[in-house]
């Protein structure tokens, strides 16, 4: 931690200050923790942040708090950062009602917000009670991932733990969903819109990095313009999945999904093409995309008698297991509906059409391929098609 009390009971730290200074201010001086009061070390090398340990055999709540050098600079970086803007913000602050540290805190018109750079893993459960917390006492939290944890491949893709997915924000339904991630290394902030759950560990999304000073805070809550670009790469992986054999490992909820294929009489390779589509709200399911996909047009889509409506209750009812809790994504206002989303891109490539809001009706019937070869030639028409389709935020609201 950066802080600490003095025997005075004054909140300290010592940034910005050399090694010299620092010497000369902790002549006879004892620091003590603001949460647990226990006697904390000062520790102020030549080349760390000036900063505060508790003792090896501690027992404070926050002894691990400190998740190293990486972390307290960028910290600091942030927290400077908005000071530099002219945010009364402050540092670590404690919140005794809920026993919560923010890293940073502040108010912003009638809007208080926590911040937290979280650079090492936490525990899932750890995560939902902090923002728990915030949200009960009114607290907005906004997350900053540490660009240590931002494992990039190609451009525009991302390896994500479902941990990392957990950190997703939408402040509205006209949002996009947004990944924060800062380096003190480089001093890039980076935003990662227009998410894209593309496999089992694999996001897509819009990348836009800036150098943190010359970013101000409300730049954070700018929807960049969205491209289709990530269909691109979208269009790779549906042809991979077509046409790639099955690993060796397979998880058990694949293994199943094979062996129904087999039972359906078909194979990965021959699926129609409208399976494997991407949608928002993809983040919200337990399965990959091709799995749930392939059960709602084998089992569900391509028994519906055409021309028929069919109310999409049935639809969620069926699809209900298929869904994690909202609770597992607490920074997310309005989810998008991936079901919903998943029918209108069937509606914009002629096999269903909505008749009311609550009733749709299979028009067309759904095309088997009978070999791999037409099956990656509808791929790319469909995904050809759908360059054109405004993905933007996730909400292609049909009632407008
Ligand atoms: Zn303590």
């Amino acid at each position: 931690m950066l802080s600490a009390y003095n025997q005075n009971g004054q909140l300290i730290n010592f940034i910005g200050l050399t090694k010299p200074e620092i010497n000369m201010r902790k002549q006879g001086q004892k620091y003590f923790c603001p949460i647990c009061e226990e006697t904390l070390i000062l520790k102020a090398g030549r080349k760390n942040i000036p900063h505060f340990s508790h003792l090896p055999n501690s027992d404070c709540p926050f002894q691990h708090d400190g998740e190293g050098e990486y972390h307290e600079q960028g910290k600091l970086d942030l927290f400077q950062w908005l000071r530099n803007q002219g945010v009364q913000a402050e540092l670590e602050k404690y919140l005794p009602l809920i026993k919560q540290r923010p890293d940073i805190l502040f108010s912003i018109g009638n809007k208080t917000i926590a911040i937290e750079y979280q650079c090492a893993k936490l525990s899932m459960d750890d995560y939902l009670k902090r923002n728990e917390g915030y949200i009960q006492t009114g607290i907005t939290p906004i997350w900053i991932l540490g660009s240590n944890r931002m494992k990039r491949k190609k451009t525009g893709m991302l390896y994500s733990g479902t941990q990392e997915r957990a950190f997703i924000h939408r402040f509205s339904s006209t949002f996009p969903l947004t990944l924060y991630f800062y380096c003190p290394n480089t001093k890039i902030l980076s935003v990662y819109q227009h998410i894209q759950v593309v496999g089992r560990n694999r996001l897509l999304g819009q990348w836009v990095h800036r150098p943190l000073s010359r970013t101000s805070f409300k730049s954070m809550f700018q929807e960049h313009a969205p491209n289709n670009q990530f269909l691109q790469q979208w269009k790779k992986e549906k042809h991979l999945f077509r046409t790639k054999p099955p690993t060796l490992y397979q998880s058990r909820e694949e293994k199943t999904w094979r062996n129904w294929l087999y039972i359906k009489h078909t194979h990965n390779s021959l699926l129609p093409g409208i399976i494997y589509l991407p949608v928002s709200g993809q983040y919200r399911m337990k399965s990959v995309p091709w799995i749930w996909q392939s059960r709602l047009c084998l089992d569900f889509l391509h028994s519906l008698p055409p021309f028929k409506a069919t109310s999409l209750s049935v639809l969620f009812e069926k699809m209900d297991n298929h869904f994690i809790t909202d609770a597992s994504f607490p920074l997310i206002t309005a989810p998008p509906d991936p079901l919903k989303e998943y029918l209108q891109l069937l509606e914009y490539l002629g096999f269903v059409t909505f008749v009311s809001n609550t009733e749709f009706m299979r028009i067309n019937p759904i095309n088997f391929p009978e070999n791999v070869e037409e099956g990656l030639r509808e791929d790319d028409l469909i995904i050809k098609k759908l360059e054109k389709y405004p993905f933007s935020s996730g909400v292609v609201s049909h009632d407008s």
